[in-house]
Protein backbone atom coordinates (compact mmCIF):
# COMPACT_ATOMS: atom_id res chain seq x y z
CA UNK A 1 0.00 0.00 0.00
CA UNK A 2 1.39 3.55 -0.60
CA UNK A 3 1.85 5.59 2.05
CA UNK A 4 2.83 9.84 2.46
CA UNK A 5 5.59 10.48 4.30
CA UNK A 6 6.06 14.32 4.97
CA UNK A 7 9.54 14.95 5.95
CA UNK A 8 10.04 18.14 7.72
CA UNK A 9 11.74 21.44 6.26
CA UNK A 10 15.56 20.44 8.09
CA UNK A 11 15.53 17.50 6.42
CA UNK A 12 14.66 17.59 2.91
CA UNK A 13 18.19 18.92 1.68
CA UNK A 14 18.10 14.57 1.67
CA UNK A 15 15.30 14.54 -0.07
CA UNK A 16 15.99 16.28 -3.16
CA UNK A 17 13.82 19.06 -1.65
CA UNK A 18 10.52 16.83 -1.56
CA UNK A 19 8.44 17.84 0.73
CA UNK A 20 6.81 14.61 0.70
CA UNK A 21 7.68 10.79 -0.36
CA UNK A 22 5.55 8.32 -1.22
CA UNK A 23 6.80 4.86 -0.37
CA UNK A 24 5.30 1.32 0.34
CA UNK A 25 4.68 0.06 3.45
CA UNK A 26 2.30 -2.55 6.04
CA UNK A 27 4.24 -0.83 9.25
CA UNK A 28 5.57 2.63 9.95
CA UNK A 29 9.21 1.03 10.32
CA UNK A 30 9.10 -0.66 7.10
CA UNK A 31 7.55 2.50 5.87
CA UNK A 32 11.06 4.72 7.11
CA UNK A 33 12.80 1.97 5.70
CA UNK A 34 11.84 2.10 2.59
CA UNK A 35 12.46 5.95 2.68
CA UNK A 36 16.09 5.41 3.99
CA UNK A 37 16.38 2.91 1.13
CA UNK A 38 15.55 5.72 -1.04
CA UNK A 39 17.30 8.58 0.64
CA UNK A 40 20.15 6.93 2.34
CA UNK A 41 21.47 9.93 4.13
CA UNK A 42 18.46 10.43 5.68
CA UNK A 43 19.30 7.51 7.96
CA UNK A 44 21.45 8.76 10.03
CA UNK A 45 19.39 11.73 11.27
CA UNK A 46 16.07 9.26 11.85
CA UNK A 47 18.52 6.32 13.75
CA UNK A 48 20.98 5.98 15.79
CA UNK A 49 24.06 3.59 15.84
CA UNK A 50 22.13 1.38 17.32
CA UNK A 51 19.58 1.14 14.95
CA UNK A 52 16.66 2.77 17.30
CA UNK A 53 14.40 6.05 16.46
CA UNK A 54 16.83 8.99 17.70
CA UNK A 55 15.18 10.72 20.93
CA UNK A 56 14.88 14.34 19.33
CA UNK A 57 12.71 12.51 16.34
CA UNK A 58 9.32 11.97 16.80
CA UNK A 59 6.41 9.83 14.29
CA UNK A 60 3.33 10.30 13.86
CA UNK A 61 0.39 8.27 11.83
CA UNK A 62 -1.71 10.87 10.63
CA UNK A 63 -2.02 13.24 13.60
CA UNK A 64 -1.01 10.47 16.42
CA UNK A 65 2.31 9.65 18.20
CA UNK A 66 3.00 6.29 17.01
CA UNK A 67 5.24 5.75 20.15
CA UNK A 68 1.77 5.88 21.99
CA UNK A 69 0.55 3.32 19.09
CA UNK A 70 2.70 0.67 18.57
CA UNK A 71 5.33 2.45 17.95
CA UNK A 72 7.32 0.82 14.60
CA UNK A 73 4.70 -1.86 14.46
CA UNK A 74 1.87 0.10 14.21
CA UNK A 75 -0.50 -1.07 10.72
CA UNK A 76 -0.64 0.79 8.12
CA UNK A 77 -3.67 2.02 5.28
CA UNK A 78 -3.73 2.74 1.93
CA UNK A 79 -3.49 6.71 2.12
CA UNK A 80 -2.14 7.34 5.35
CA UNK A 81 0.17 9.85 6.23
CA UNK A 82 3.16 9.43 8.24
CA UNK A 83 5.23 12.74 9.41
CA UNK A 84 8.62 13.05 10.49
CA UNK A 85 8.84 15.78 13.36
CA UNK A 86 11.67 16.54 14.63
CA UNK A 87 13.13 19.21 17.27
CA UNK A 88 13.94 22.39 15.65
CA UNK A 89 15.57 25.25 17.69
CA UNK A 90 13.71 27.61 16.37
CA UNK A 91 11.14 25.40 18.47
CA UNK A 92 9.63 22.29 18.57
CA UNK A 93 8.47 19.36 21.13
CA UNK A 94 5.90 16.56 21.76
CA UNK A 95 4.47 15.47 25.32
CA UNK A 96 1.32 12.98 26.44
CA UNK A 97 -1.16 13.21 29.58
CA UNK A 98 -4.49 12.47 29.26
CA UNK A 99 -4.12 9.39 27.79
CA UNK A 100 -7.47 9.36 25.29
CA UNK A 101 -6.07 10.47 22.03
CA UNK A 102 -8.27 14.02 22.66
CA UNK A 103 -5.64 14.82 25.03
CA UNK A 104 -7.28 18.38 26.54
CA UNK A 105 -8.67 18.95 23.47
CA UNK A 106 -12.11 20.81 24.55
CA UNK A 107 -10.78 21.61 27.67
CA UNK A 108 -11.99 25.91 27.83
CA UNK A 109 -8.80 28.43 28.71
CA UNK A 110 -12.00 29.49 31.33
CA UNK A 111 -11.22 26.21 32.78
CA UNK A 112 -7.57 27.22 33.13
CA UNK A 113 -7.95 30.21 35.24
CA UNK A 114 -5.01 32.21 35.46
CA UNK A 115 -5.85 35.07 37.36
CA UNK A 116 -7.16 33.39 40.45
CA UNK A 117 -4.70 35.23 42.09
CA UNK A 118 -7.00 38.49 42.06
CA UNK A 119 -10.32 38.99 44.21
CA UNK A 120 -10.94 41.70 42.33
CA UNK A 121 -10.31 42.56 38.73
CA UNK A 122 -9.10 46.35 37.45
CA UNK A 123 -11.07 49.19 36.21
CA UNK A 124 -10.75 50.45 32.80
CA UNK A 125 -10.75 54.22 32.76
CA UNK A 126 -11.95 56.82 30.14
CA UNK A 127 -8.79 56.41 27.96
CA UNK A 128 -8.86 52.86 28.53
CA UNK A 129 -12.63 52.60 26.82
CA UNK A 130 -11.58 54.33 24.44
CA UNK A 131 -8.51 52.77 22.79
CA UNK A 132 -9.96 49.15 23.40
CA UNK A 133 -13.97 49.80 21.91
CA UNK A 134 -13.34 47.34 19.07
CA UNK A 135 -12.51 44.68 21.92
CA UNK A 136 -15.20 45.81 24.53
CA UNK A 137 -18.09 45.33 22.10
CA UNK A 138 -17.02 41.78 21.06
CA UNK A 139 -18.68 39.60 23.36
CA UNK A 140 -16.30 37.12 23.91
CA UNK A 141 -13.49 39.73 25.28
CA UNK A 142 -15.92 42.66 26.76
CA UNK A 143 -15.31 44.75 29.47
CA UNK A 144 -14.78 41.53 31.62
CA UNK A 145 -11.77 40.48 29.09
CA UNK A 146 -10.54 43.14 28.69
CA UNK A 147 -10.26 43.81 32.52
CA UNK A 148 -8.21 41.08 32.65
CA UNK A 149 -5.75 41.77 29.98
CA UNK A 150 -4.94 44.45 32.03
CA UNK A 151 -4.84 42.37 34.91
CA UNK A 152 -2.26 40.24 33.27
CA UNK A 153 1.13 39.63 33.45
CA UNK A 154 2.82 38.10 30.33
CA UNK A 155 6.56 37.55 30.21
CA UNK A 156 8.08 37.35 26.90
CA UNK A 157 11.55 35.43 26.68
CA UNK A 158 13.20 36.84 23.73
CA UNK A 159 12.41 40.38 21.69
CA UNK A 160 13.30 39.19 17.82
CA UNK A 161 11.60 37.38 14.98
CA UNK A 162 8.94 35.79 17.14
CA UNK A 163 8.94 38.71 19.66
CA UNK A 164 8.28 41.60 17.47
CA UNK A 165 4.73 40.19 16.42
CA UNK A 166 4.44 38.92 20.37
CA UNK A 167 5.47 42.17 21.33
CA UNK A 168 3.49 44.58 19.04
CA UNK A 169 -0.17 42.52 19.37
CA UNK A 170 0.22 42.25 23.05
CA UNK A 171 1.23 45.93 24.13
CA UNK A 172 -2.08 46.56 21.60
CA UNK A 173 -4.15 44.36 23.19
CA UNK A 174 -3.79 45.83 26.56
CA UNK A 175 -1.81 43.23 28.48
CA UNK A 176 -1.65 45.11 32.07
CA UNK A 177 2.31 44.53 32.36
CA UNK A 178 4.74 43.23 29.56
CA UNK A 179 8.27 41.52 30.95
CA UNK A 180 10.81 41.70 27.93
CA UNK A 181 13.82 39.67 28.09
CA UNK A 182 17.03 40.09 25.76
CA UNK A 183 20.26 40.52 26.33
CA UNK A 184 20.82 41.28 22.06
CA UNK A 185 21.73 43.66 20.44
CA UNK A 186 20.12 45.00 16.80
CA UNK A 187 21.84 44.00 14.02
CA UNK A 188 21.21 44.91 10.37
CA UNK A 189 20.44 41.13 9.42
CA UNK A 190 17.63 41.42 11.84
CA UNK A 191 15.89 43.77 9.96
CA UNK A 192 13.89 41.72 7.56
CA UNK A 193 11.96 40.38 10.29
CA UNK A 194 12.26 41.65 13.39
CA UNK A 195 9.65 44.44 13.03
CA UNK A 196 10.04 46.22 16.04
CA UNK A 197 13.06 47.63 15.41
CA UNK A 198 14.20 50.02 12.18
CA UNK A 199 17.46 51.22 10.34
CA UNK A 200 18.16 53.74 13.71
CA UNK A 201 18.22 50.87 15.87
CA UNK A 202 21.05 49.10 14.72
CA UNK A 203 23.31 48.94 17.25
CA UNK A 204 21.32 49.72 20.41
CA UNK A 205 20.46 47.16 22.94
CA UNK A 206 17.05 45.27 22.01
CA UNK A 207 15.57 45.78 25.32
CA UNK A 208 15.72 49.44 25.09
CA UNK A 209 14.56 49.42 21.38
CA UNK A 210 12.01 47.41 21.91
CA UNK A 211 10.12 48.91 25.22
CA UNK A 212 11.23 52.08 23.27
CA UNK A 213 8.57 51.15 20.47
CA UNK A 214 5.56 49.15 22.78
CA UNK A 215 5.52 52.05 24.51
CA UNK A 216 5.08 54.03 21.68
CA UNK A 217 2.33 51.80 20.51
CA UNK A 218 0.79 51.55 24.06
CA UNK A 219 1.91 53.82 27.08
CA UNK A 220 -1.07 52.36 29.38
CA UNK A 221 0.42 49.23 30.11
CA UNK A 222 3.80 48.84 32.55
CA UNK A 223 6.95 47.47 30.45
CA UNK A 224 9.71 45.89 32.65
CA UNK A 225 12.73 45.58 30.62
CA UNK A 226 14.84 42.21 32.35
CA UNK A 227 18.09 43.08 30.50
CA UNK A 228 19.58 39.30 31.04
CA UNK A 229 20.25 36.34 29.91
CA UNK A 230 17.73 33.91 30.86
CA UNK A 231 19.99 30.82 33.12
CA UNK A 232 19.29 28.52 35.34
CA UNK A 233 20.15 30.62 38.39
CA UNK A 234 18.00 33.55 37.86
CA UNK A 235 14.78 31.70 35.69
CA UNK A 236 12.42 30.76 38.56
CA UNK A 237 12.52 33.80 40.00
CA UNK A 238 11.95 35.93 37.11
CA UNK A 239 8.86 33.42 36.47
CA UNK A 240 7.29 33.90 39.54
CA UNK A 241 6.10 36.82 38.86
CA UNK A 242 4.30 36.59 35.62
CA UNK A 243 0.79 34.37 34.79
CA UNK A 244 2.37 33.03 31.66
CA UNK A 245 5.67 32.97 29.84
CA UNK A 246 5.91 33.24 25.67
CA UNK A 247 8.93 31.27 24.58
CA UNK A 248 10.15 33.63 21.52
CA UNK A 249 13.86 32.21 22.10
CA UNK A 250 15.88 30.89 19.29
CA UNK A 251 18.25 27.92 20.92
CA UNK A 252 17.72 24.10 22.50
CA UNK A 253 19.55 25.12 25.62
CA UNK A 254 16.66 28.22 26.25
CA UNK A 255 13.71 26.26 25.20
CA UNK A 256 14.61 23.51 27.66
CA UNK A 257 14.98 25.91 30.44
CA UNK A 258 12.03 27.79 29.68
CA UNK A 259 10.01 24.62 29.49
CA UNK A 260 10.85 23.60 32.91
CA UNK A 261 11.16 26.52 34.86
CA UNK A 262 7.31 26.47 33.26
CA UNK A 263 6.80 23.55 34.75
CA UNK A 264 8.45 23.95 37.92
CA UNK A 265 6.47 27.05 38.45
CA UNK A 266 2.95 26.09 37.31
CA UNK A 267 3.09 28.67 34.13
CA UNK A 268 2.11 28.18 30.62
CA UNK A 269 4.13 28.05 28.25
CA UNK A 270 3.24 29.36 25.04
CA UNK A 271 5.51 28.14 22.26
CA UNK A 272 6.62 29.08 19.21
CA UNK A 273 9.29 28.19 16.57
CA UNK A 274 10.80 28.41 13.30
CA UNK A 275 12.83 27.65 10.60
CA UNK A 276 13.32 28.78 6.83
CA UNK A 277 9.73 28.35 6.08
CA UNK A 278 8.33 26.04 8.98
CA UNK A 279 6.99 27.07 12.25
CA UNK A 280 5.18 25.04 15.00
CA UNK A 281 2.87 26.65 17.82
CA UNK A 282 1.83 24.59 21.11
CA UNK A 283 0.53 25.92 24.53
CA UNK A 284 2.84 23.39 26.89
CA UNK A 285 1.57 23.59 30.28
CA UNK A 286 2.74 20.69 32.72
CA UNK A 287 -0.64 21.10 34.95
CA UNK A 288 -2.91 20.94 32.06
CA UNK A 289 -1.24 18.42 29.59
CA UNK A 290 1.53 17.87 27.93
CA UNK A 291 5.56 19.62 28.23
CA UNK A 292 8.01 20.25 25.49
CA UNK A 293 10.06 17.50 26.89
CA UNK A 294 7.07 15.07 26.46
CA UNK A 295 7.59 15.60 23.08
CA UNK A 296 11.27 16.05 22.70
CA UNK A 297 12.94 14.43 26.11
CA UNK A 298 16.43 15.09 24.75
CA UNK A 299 17.70 17.97 22.56
CA UNK A 300 19.81 16.97 19.11
CA UNK A 301 23.33 16.85 19.52
CA UNK A 302 24.45 20.54 18.59
CA UNK A 303 25.49 20.94 15.19
CA UNK A 304 22.58 18.36 13.78
CA UNK A 305 19.74 20.46 13.48
CA UNK A 306 20.78 24.07 11.71
CA UNK A 307 20.02 27.28 13.40
CA UNK A 308 17.83 30.31 11.20
CA UNK A 309 21.14 32.18 12.18
CA UNK A 310 22.44 29.34 9.64
CA UNK A 311 19.60 27.67 7.75
CA UNK A 312 17.89 31.20 7.60
CA UNK A 313 14.25 31.98 7.69
CA UNK A 314 11.60 33.73 5.57
CA UNK A 315 11.33 37.36 7.29
CA UNK A 316 7.36 36.77 7.25
CA UNK A 317 7.52 33.53 8.67
CA UNK A 318 7.75 34.71 12.87
CA UNK A 319 5.47 36.97 11.70
CA UNK A 320 2.56 34.43 11.36
CA UNK A 321 3.67 32.17 14.03
CA UNK A 322 4.10 34.78 16.64
CA UNK A 323 0.76 36.19 15.79
CA UNK A 324 -0.47 32.87 16.57
CA UNK A 325 1.68 33.05 20.11
CA UNK A 326 -0.41 36.24 20.32
CA UNK A 327 -3.48 35.17 19.78
CA UNK A 328 -3.18 31.81 22.16
CA UNK A 329 -1.85 34.25 25.00
CA UNK A 330 -4.97 36.31 24.26
CA UNK A 331 -6.99 33.43 24.39
CA UNK A 332 -5.94 32.00 27.84
CA UNK A 333 -5.60 35.28 29.34
CA UNK A 334 -9.44 36.28 28.63
CA UNK A 335 -10.44 32.65 29.67
CA UNK A 336 -12.19 31.69 25.98
CA UNK A 337 -11.76 29.27 23.37
CA UNK A 338 -9.54 26.08 22.69
CA UNK A 339 -5.79 26.74 23.84
CA UNK A 340 -3.47 25.08 21.81
CA UNK A 341 -2.84 22.59 24.68
CA UNK A 342 -1.86 18.88 23.74
CA UNK A 343 -1.64 20.11 20.02
CA UNK A 344 0.76 20.86 18.17
CA UNK A 345 0.35 23.14 15.03
CA UNK A 346 2.71 23.15 12.05
CA UNK A 347 2.56 25.33 9.23
CA UNK A 348 4.30 25.19 6.30
CA UNK A 349 4.94 28.82 4.51
CA UNK A 350 5.81 27.34 1.17
CA UNK A 351 3.19 25.41 0.52
CA UNK A 352 0.77 27.03 2.60
CA UNK A 353 -0.41 24.19 5.00
CA UNK A 354 -1.31 23.71 8.54
CA UNK A 355 -1.45 20.40 10.15
CA UNK A 356 -2.30 19.87 13.68
CA UNK A 357 -0.87 16.57 15.39
CA UNK A 358 -2.14 15.58 18.83
CA UNK A 359 0.29 15.56 21.53
CA UNK A 360 0.09 13.35 24.27
CA UNK A 361 1.65 13.54 28.07
CA UNK A 362 4.61 11.34 28.45
CA UNK A 363 3.73 9.02 32.09
CA UNK A 364 7.43 8.85 32.60
CA UNK A 365 8.41 12.54 31.85
CA UNK A 366 11.38 13.54 33.74
CA UNK A 367 9.88 17.10 35.22
CA UNK A 368 6.10 16.71 34.54
CA UNK A 369 4.98 13.46 34.98
CA UNK A 370 3.56 12.54 38.49
CA UNK A 371 7.18 11.23 39.58
CA UNK A 372 9.36 14.04 38.06
CA UNK A 373 13.11 12.84 38.48
CA UNK A 374 14.16 16.34 37.70
CA UNK A 375 12.45 18.95 40.56
CA UNK A 376 15.16 21.45 39.94
CA UNK A 377 17.22 23.55 37.04
CA UNK A 378 19.98 22.09 35.36
CA UNK A 379 22.56 22.83 33.29
CA UNK A 380 21.23 23.33 30.04
CA UNK A 381 23.79 23.68 27.72
CA UNK A 382 25.81 20.73 28.99
CA UNK A 383 22.32 19.17 29.14
CA UNK A 384 22.25 20.45 25.16
CA UNK A 385 25.94 18.99 24.74
CA UNK A 386 27.32 22.17 24.25
CA UNK A 387 30.23 21.38 26.66
CA UNK A 388 30.99 18.55 24.55
CA UNK A 389 33.27 20.83 22.05
CA UNK A 390 36.59 20.45 20.98
CA UNK A 391 39.18 22.20 24.10
CA UNK A 392 39.39 25.26 22.00
CA UNK A 393 42.31 26.47 23.89
CA UNK A 394 44.08 23.64 23.18
CA UNK A 395 46.87 24.19 20.25
CA UNK A 396 45.56 24.38 17.20
CA UNK A 397 42.09 24.13 16.96
CA UNK A 398 41.56 27.63 16.04
CA UNK A 399 43.40 30.15 14.31
CA UNK A 400 42.87 34.31 13.44
CA UNK A 401 42.12 36.26 10.83
CA UNK A 402 44.72 37.56 11.08
CA UNK A 403 47.32 34.66 11.54
CA UNK A 404 45.67 32.81 8.47
CA UNK A 405 46.51 36.63 6.72
CA UNK A 406 49.84 36.31 7.64
CA UNK A 407 50.10 32.71 6.64
CA UNK A 408 48.54 33.33 2.85
CA UNK A 409 51.09 36.58 2.76
CA UNK A 410 53.77 34.37 3.66
CA UNK A 411 53.40 31.99 0.76
CA UNK A 412 52.79 28.89 2.82
CA UNK A 413 50.69 26.23 1.85
CA UNK A 414 47.27 26.57 3.18
CA UNK A 415 44.18 25.11 1.67
CA UNK A 416 40.93 27.28 2.39
CA UNK A 417 38.09 24.89 2.69
CA UNK A 418 34.86 26.55 2.55
CA UNK A 419 31.54 24.47 4.64
CA UNK A 420 28.74 26.78 3.97
CA UNK A 421 25.85 26.85 1.18
CA UNK A 422 26.25 27.31 -2.30
CA UNK A 423 23.76 30.90 -1.58
CA UNK A 424 26.22 32.32 0.69
CA UNK A 425 29.30 31.14 -1.38
CA UNK A 426 27.30 33.74 -4.32
CA UNK A 427 27.21 36.37 -1.58
CA UNK A 428 30.23 36.52 -0.95
CA UNK A 429 34.10 34.07 -0.61
CA UNK A 430 37.78 34.06 -0.17
CA UNK A 431 40.12 34.00 -3.01
CA UNK A 432 41.25 30.40 -3.47
CA UNK A 433 38.92 28.99 -1.26
CA UNK A 434 36.97 25.91 -2.28
CA UNK A 435 33.38 25.04 -1.75
CA UNK A 436 31.94 21.93 0.20
CA UNK A 437 28.97 22.45 2.25
CA UNK A 438 28.86 20.73 5.42
CA UNK A 439 26.00 18.30 5.16
CA UNK A 440 27.85 17.52 2.14
CA UNK A 441 31.29 16.84 3.69
CA UNK A 442 31.05 13.26 4.56
CA UNK A 443 29.96 11.98 1.24
CA UNK A 444 32.76 14.12 -0.40
CA UNK A 445 35.86 13.59 2.07
CA UNK A 446 37.45 11.76 -0.88
CA UNK A 447 38.19 15.79 -2.38
CA UNK A 448 40.02 16.33 0.42
CA UNK A 449 43.86 15.34 0.61
CA UNK A 450 44.95 13.67 4.33
CA UNK A 451 48.40 16.23 3.13
CA UNK A 452 46.69 19.07 3.07
CA UNK A 453 46.79 21.64 5.69
CA UNK A 454 43.46 22.60 5.62
CA UNK A 455 41.61 25.94 7.18
CA UNK A 456 38.16 25.36 7.56
CA UNK A 457 35.55 28.40 7.77
CA UNK A 458 31.97 29.43 7.66
CA UNK A 459 30.27 33.01 8.13
CA UNK A 460 30.73 32.83 11.94
CA UNK A 461 32.85 29.91 12.87
CA UNK A 462 30.46 26.90 14.51
CA UNK A 463 29.99 25.18 11.25
CA UNK A 464 33.32 24.74 10.32
CA UNK A 465 34.15 24.16 14.08
CA UNK A 466 32.27 21.11 13.22
CA UNK A 467 33.99 20.39 9.78
CA UNK A 468 36.92 20.45 11.75
CA UNK A 469 35.83 18.36 14.44
CA UNK A 470 34.66 15.73 11.97
CA UNK A 471 38.18 16.09 9.41
CA UNK A 472 40.51 15.77 12.28
CA UNK A 473 38.51 12.51 13.57
CA UNK A 474 38.96 11.34 10.15
CA UNK A 475 42.47 12.03 10.13
CA UNK A 476 42.73 15.42 8.34
CA UNK A 477 44.76 18.38 9.11
CA UNK A 478 42.61 20.76 9.87
CA UNK A 479 41.84 23.85 11.53
CA UNK A 480 39.01 26.13 12.04
CA UNK A 481 39.20 30.10 11.25
CA UNK A 482 37.59 31.67 14.64
CA UNK A 483 34.73 34.15 13.52
CA UNK A 484 34.61 33.16 9.99
CA UNK A 485 33.96 34.93 6.77
CA UNK A 486 32.32 37.74 9.00
CA UNK A 487 35.60 38.54 10.95
CA UNK A 488 37.80 38.35 7.99
CA UNK A 489 35.63 40.58 6.07
CA UNK A 490 35.44 43.20 9.16
CA UNK A 491 38.89 42.60 10.34
CA UNK A 492 41.15 42.23 7.32
CA UNK A 493 39.67 42.67 3.69
CA UNK A 494 36.34 45.15 3.85
CA UNK A 495 36.43 44.09 0.27
CA UNK A 496 34.28 40.87 0.68
CA UNK A 497 30.90 41.73 1.40
CA UNK A 498 29.18 41.47 4.94
CA UNK A 499 25.66 39.40 5.46
ZN1 LIG B 1 6.49 16.68 30.28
Amino acid sequence: MTITVEIPTPLRRFTGDAAAVAVEGTTVGAALAALVERHPSLGRHLYSDEGKLRSFVNVFLNDRDVRHLQAGETPLSDGDTVSIIPSIAGGSPPSGAPTAGATVLGETAEQADLLGRLAELPQLDAGELRRYSRHLIMPEVGTRGQRRLKASRVLMIGTGGLGSPLGLYLAAAGVGKLGLVDFDVVDESNLHRQVLFGESDVGRPKIEAAAERLHGVNPLIELVPHDLRLDSSNALELFADYDLIVDGTDNFPTRYLVNDACVLTGKPNVYGSIFRFEGQVSVFWGQRGPCYRCLFPEPPPPGLVPSCAEGGVLGVLPGIIGALQANEVIKLLIGEGEPLIGRLLLFDALRLRFRELQLQKDPHCPVCSEHPTQTELIDYDQFCGLDDGPDLNAEGWEIEVEELRQRLDAGEDVSLLDVRTPQEWEIARLDGARLIPLHELPDRLGEVDTAERLVVLCHYGPRSLRATQMLREMGYQAVNLRGGLDAWSERIDPSVPRY
